[in-house]
């Protein structure tokens, strides 16, 4: 029988499936995300006979490490295998003051096949498991063996769509919020989303405290559905209304992604119309450059355009930044470490 993941429960599950009492399950979830231990037989203050059990019925580690790349700005880069053999990454971004993000992936694949991006080429695998979610922060933790009180950002941006994997997302990040394991909370962890206005209005309703990233990238309707197809099912005054009735906290902003890709959205007419559509939402802009990948016709912008983008926004009163292109040397741009490993093995 396959064993199951013990980083898919939260502890009120655990509970219901007659791991007892409520503070052995504590003790689990210290061991496992505060001290990091992958081995129910090394947990010294849980009892012989439930350590056997546990062993018997659950798997700590989801993954197995098989790639690992560290950039000049040690951005790194970690290739996973799951258990049923394929692969996600992850990104671990070091920031000031010795601060980190961790870029998580929640799907192996992608369905909403955006034409830019290098994940959406392989299409739609699978979903992740909250464990499989989970265990990439746990993994960044343990792996640089951080400080169980040391708080890093979580940003659900890496390869696949967060809402289009809803219950498992959320799941995900009760478990790395919970008081008793890594104790994240929400407000440093970020969803990003391609737009699935009625699912951005959900998570709003749960009123969890994340925060919200929007990947933009264009300003009318019709350049967004040539990137985006499903602006088809969810144009950008849906996705604008869903946004408007998301609970953001007060020292917060929605982030607007917008992907800059040379004489397609890098336009000035283009930052005129972004400043009108976010009137009225606590916003601030996030430029990235187009990261070019063998075989897409897409061309990365001119520093100078960017500038010029960027220039107009700030004057208009709207935070913007440039995101500088973290471990452009290790491919870090979303799915391209995996794709690369894909092409090596397939020669
Ligand atoms: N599916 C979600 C989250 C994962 S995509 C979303 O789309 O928001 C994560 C980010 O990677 C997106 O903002 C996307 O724009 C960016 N991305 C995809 N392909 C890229 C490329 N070739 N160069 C630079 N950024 C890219
Ligand atoms: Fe999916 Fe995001 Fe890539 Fe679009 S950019 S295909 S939504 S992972």
């Amino acid at each position: 029988m396959l064993k199951k993941q013990f980083m898919d429960y939260l502890p009120e599950e655990l509970l219901e499936m007659g791991i007892k009492p409520k503070f052995r399950i504590k003790q689990l979830y210290q061991w496992i995300y505060r001290k990091y231990t992958d081995e129910f037989e090394k947990m010294q203050n849980i009892l012989n006979l439930l350590r056997e059990k546990l062993s018997k019925e659950f798997m700590i580690n989801p993954f197995e490490l098989i790639n690992h790349e560290i950039s000049s700005d040690e951005t790194e880069k970690f290739l996973f295998k799951l258990i049923d053999g394929r692969t996600v990454e992850t990104v671990l971004i070091k920031m000031k003051e010795n601060k980190y993000t961790v870029c998580v992936s929640t799907q192996v694949g992608c369905k909403v096949g955006c034409a830019f991006c290098l994940t959406a080429k392989g299409g739609f695998v699978r979903n992740l498991s909250a464990g499989e979610i989970v265990g990439q922060v746990w993994w960044m933790k343990k792996f640089k063996n951080f400080d169980e009180n040391k708080a890093l950002n979580v940003v659900y941006m890496g390869m696949g769509e967060p809402l289009d994997n809803y219950n498992n997302l959320i799941k995900a990040i009760k478990i790395i919020s919970h008081p008793d394991g890594m104790n994240i909370s929400t407000r440093r962890q970020t969803v990003s989303t391609s737009g699935i206005a009625p699912k951005i209005k959900k998570l709003g309703e749960e009123n969890l405290g994340v925060n919200l990233a929007i990947s933009l990238h264009a300003v009318d309707d019709e350049t967004r559905e040539k990137l985006i197809p499903m602006n088809k099912a969810y144009n950008i005054k849906s996705v604008i209304d869903a946004i408007k009735e998301f609970p953001i906290d007060k020292r917060k902003k929605v982030m607007f992604e917008y992907l800059v890709i040379k004489n397609v959205n890098d336009d000035i007419n283009a930052a005129k119309k972004l400043v009108k559509l976010l009137n009225g939402i606590p916003s601030k802009v996030n430029l990235i450059y187009f990261n070019p990948y063998p075989g897409t016709d897409f061309k990365r912008p001119d520093e100078e355009s960017m500038k010029k983008f960027q220039d107009y926004l700030i004057n208009k009163g709207i935070m913007c930044t440039i995101r500088k292109s973290k471990g452009m040397d290790i491919s870090a741009a979303c799915g391209q470490l995996r794709e690369k490993k894909l092409k090596e093995k397939n020669g």
